[in-house]
């Protein structure tokens, strides 16, 4: 499963209680990407200060850091939940290659769809390091821009799926499920 949305969509919270819902294995790869700076890994020298500027870090580092980690047992049995990849149109055509590559198939993308408004909002509040004024307008237009289009993307392939993400949290996870269900059924 792929999920989608504007930073401060709800998509961390809402992808952890999925993952639980499904036995899955939850891939964030912006929580590879901060362990790895917090860690000062090479990957975490490459990504940090693109990280703290908004910016998105090449797709020739995202490809084959997803690429490895799907190959794992624990997703190749249990299946993945993808948040925060892909992120542009190579990286979408990364996941077609590396899924078909080990005979694995995507069952959804979700696009969990809360207005930029809201977001906005809502990253302001959070106050994470990146989370300045400047980075998060930043990402919103890298998401307009490159994120996005894959939702058509998704869409020409029957995968798409838009869940509304205003609401309470249990209420959105339950319209997340009944989409999920639905598919898989
Ligand atoms: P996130 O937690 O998904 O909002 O990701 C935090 C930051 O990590 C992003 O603003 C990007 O700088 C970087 N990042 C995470 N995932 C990707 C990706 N698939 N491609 C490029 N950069 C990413």
């Amino acid at each position: 499963m792929v999920i989608l949305g504007r930073q401060g969509s709800g998509k961390g919270t809402q992808s952890l209680r999925l993952a639980a819902q499904y036995g899955c294995v939850h891939l964030s790869t912006g929580d590879v990407l901060r362990a790895a700076v917090e860690e000062g890994t090479e990957l975490g020298r490459q990504a940090a200060g693109i990280m703290n500027a908004g910016g998105l870090v090449g797709d020739d580092v995202m490809i084959p850091l997803v690429a490895e980690r799907v190959a794992k047992p624990d997703i190749m049995s249990g299946g993945v939940l993808l948040d925060g990849f892909p992120r542009t149109a190579d990286q979408a055509n990364g996941l077609e290659a590396m899924l078909a590559d080990l005979g694995q198939e995507l069952t959804i993308a979700i696009n969990l769809d809360v207005p930029v408004e809201e977001v906005t909002e809502r990253m302001m509040a959070r106050g994470r390091e990146d989370d300045t004024e400047e980075a998060i307008a930043r990402r919103l237009s890298l998401y307009e821009e490159q994120t996005a289009p894959l939702l058509d993307w998704f869409a020409e392939r029957g995968l798409l799926a838009t869940v509304d993400g205003l609401g309470e949290e249990d209420q959105v996870f339950s319209r997340l499920t009944e989409a999920i269900d639905g598919r898989m059924a």
